[in-house]
C-alpha cells in the first residue's frame, strides 16, 4: 500500500479490503448455491440501501450507463413523454439514451452549476402529459445536487414515473424511494456503493413495474429486457436457480459484502458522515480561496466537492503535482467550464484521514502551480469536520 496514491475522483473510488478480496475467492457456477443465496442476500440488501419497501432490485453485469439504459428501454415507449430536469453532463446522457427508445423528451434547464426550481420544474411538468420526470441526483460533472424529495413530490402530483439517476448519490446522500415516492432509483457498483466497477443496479418500485408490465409494444433492447430479466431477479431472492445470462459472480460476491457494511454503519449514519466528510473538504478548499462549481452551498453535493482554479494558478502544472504529493484527483467535465475547476470524490469508504491527506495535496499542489494560499486548508477542514 505504501507506493500507492489515494484515489479520490467521483467514482471508481478506494474500496474496502474485504470487498476487494472478494474479487480474489474462487468463482463458483452462477447455479451453485453459495452464489444463489449470496445473490438472494444481496437483492434483499439492495432494497435496504434503496430504503425502498416493496421495489424490485436488479443487478446486472454492466455500468452506469447500462442502469440508465435499461430504466429507459423498459419504462419508454416510442411516442412517450419525458422531462428531463438538467443539471449538466448526464442530464444530457439520460435525454440522448430515452430519445434513442422513441420518447420525446423536454428539458427544464439551468445555468451551469444551478439547478432548476421545483417551480421551474412543476410550470413545464403541468403542462404537458409526461410519462416519466427524470432527475439525476447528483450530476458529476458539476458537483450540484438536486431535490429529490421535492421533485418526487411533484411527480406525483402530476402523475409521472420519478426515475432517479442516482449513480453518484445512492448510498452516500440521502435517498428514501418509498418514504419519498421514487418509482425508480439507479446507480453503478464503482461509486458510493463501494465496488469496483461492473455492476449496473437498480431498483424499481411498484409503480414502474406496473408500467413496463401494461407495455403495448416490445423492448426495443434485447439485454436489458424485464420480460428476461424480472423472474431471474424473483429466482434468486426465492433461493432458486436461474439463467438468462450470466452474472457477475465475483462482483456480486463484492456487492453482498459491501452491501453488508453499509447496512452495518446504518443508512442515517452513512448519510451523516457523507455530509461531514464533504463540509471538511469543502471548508479546507474555501480556507485556501477556492471557489465551487454550484452556485449556493445548498446546491452542493455530499459525494463530491467541484472546486474552482484560482485566479493566477498555472492550470496544466496543478493536478500532475497534486499526484505527486500522493492524490489522484479528477478533472472538469462540464463541456461549458472544463478548463475551469476539478473534482474531488468523497464517498463510499472514505474517512476524514483520506480528506486530511487530499487538502494537503492540493495545498501543496497549489503552491507549486505559483498560486499562494491566504490560510492553510488543513486545519480549517479539520475544524470543520469535528464542527457539531
Ligand atoms: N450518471 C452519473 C451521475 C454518473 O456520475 C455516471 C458516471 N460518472 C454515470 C451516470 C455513468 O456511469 P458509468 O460510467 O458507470 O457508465
Amino acid at each position: 500500500m505504501k507506493n500507492r496514491k489515494l484515489l479520490m475522483i467521483p467514482g471508481p473510488i478506494e474500496f474496502d479490503p474485504a470487498v476487494l478480496s472478494a474479487l480474489g475467492a474462487p468463482t463458483t457456477s452462477h447455479v451453485a448455491p453459495n452464489f444463489i443465496e449470496i445473490f438472494g442476500q444481496a437483492l434483499e440488501r439492495m432494497r435496504k440501501v434503496f430504503l425502498s419497501e416493496d421495489g424490485q432490485p436488479i443487478v446486472l453485469a454492466g455500468t452506469g450507463t447500462l442502469a440508465m439504459d435499461t430504466a429507459a428501454c423498459n419504462l419508454v415507449e416510442p411516442g412517450d413523454r419525458a422531462l428531463v430536469v438538467n443539471t449538466g453532463y448526464f442530464s444530457e446522457r439520460f435525454t440522448a439514451i430515452l430519445e434513442r427508445y422513441g420518447c420525446k423528451v423536454d428539458q427544464v434547464n439551468a445555468p451551469v452549476g444551478g439547478r432548476p426550481t421545483l417551480e421551474e420544474v412543476e410550470k413545464v411538468l403541468k403542462s404537458g402529459d409526461y410519462k416519466l420526470l427524470v432527475v439525476t441526483h447528483v450530476d458529476t460533472s458539476t458537483g450540484v445536487i438536486n431535490d429529490i424529495a421535492g421533485l418526487a413530490a411533484l411527480s406525483r402530483k402530476y402523475n409521472s414515473l420519478f426515475l432517479v439517476d442516482g449513480v453518484c448519490a445512492v448510498a452516500g446522500e440521502e435517498l428514501r424511494m418509498s418514504e419519498w415516492g421514487v418509482d425508480l432509483a439507479l446507480t453503478a457498483s464503482q461509486k458510493a456503493i463501494g465496488v469496483p466497477p461492473g455492476l449496473a443496479l437498480l431498483v424499481a418500485g411498484k409503480r414502474a413495474i406496473a408500467a413496463f408490465k401494461a407495455r403495448k409494444t416490445p423492448v426495443l433492447n434485447y439485454y436489458a429486457d424485464w420480460t428476461n430479466w424480472l423472474p431471474i431477479m424473483e429466482a434468486y431472492e426465492a433461493r432458486k436457480p436461474a439463467y438468462f445470462a450470466t452474472p457477475a459472480v465475483n462482483l456480486v460476491y463484492a456487492l453482498n459484502i459491501s452491501l453488508g457494511q453499509i447496512l452495518e454503519e446504518g443508512m442515517g449514519a452513512r448519510f451523516a458522515r457523507h455530509i461531514a466528510l464533504s463540509r471538511a473538504c469543502k471548508s479546507g478548499m474555501r480556507a485556501m480561496g477556492l471557489g465551487q462549481v454550484p452556485t449556493r452551498p445548498e446546491f452542493a453535493a455530499n459525494t463530491l466537492s467541484a472546486p474552482r482554479y484560482p485566479q493566477g494558478l498555472d492550470v496544466a502544472k496543478f493536478l500532475p503535482a497534486v499526484t505527486n504529493a500522493g492524490v489522484i484527483l479528477a478533472g472538469g467535465l462540464h463541456p461549458a467550464i472544463k478548463t475551469e475547476y476539478f473534482r474531488i470524490g468523497h464517498m463510499g469508504a472514505c474517512t476524514i484521514s483520506d480528506i486530511l491527506a487530499t487538502v494537503g495535496a492540493v495545498e501543496r499542489g497549489l503552491a507549486e502551480s505559483g498560486y499562494t494560499v491566504p490560510e492553510s486548508g488543513v486545519a480549517a477542514a479539520l475544524n470543520a469536520y469535528y464542527q457539531a
